[in-house]
């Protein structure tokens, strides 16, 4: 079996981990209702997208 001859080194698991860091998703404030939402998608809230109503609005 194909083994690891010798242990890495903690800065060098550093190195390769500080590619690891999950960042927050993607969003922007809808300009008709100020809630946030996805960019390029209708408003969750209101249903606007690009300055007119294109779904219905949620409740
Ligand atoms: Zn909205």
């Amino acid at each position: 079996m194909p083994n690891p001859k010798r242990r890495h080194s903690p800065p060098r698991r550093g190195k390769r981990r500080s590619h690891h860091a999950l960042d927050l998703p993607a969003f922007s404030l809808c300009p008709n209702c100020g809630n946030p939402k996805m960019p390029h998608r209708a408003c969750p809230h209101c249903g606007w997208y690009r300055g007119r109503q294109v779904i219905e609005a949620e409740e």
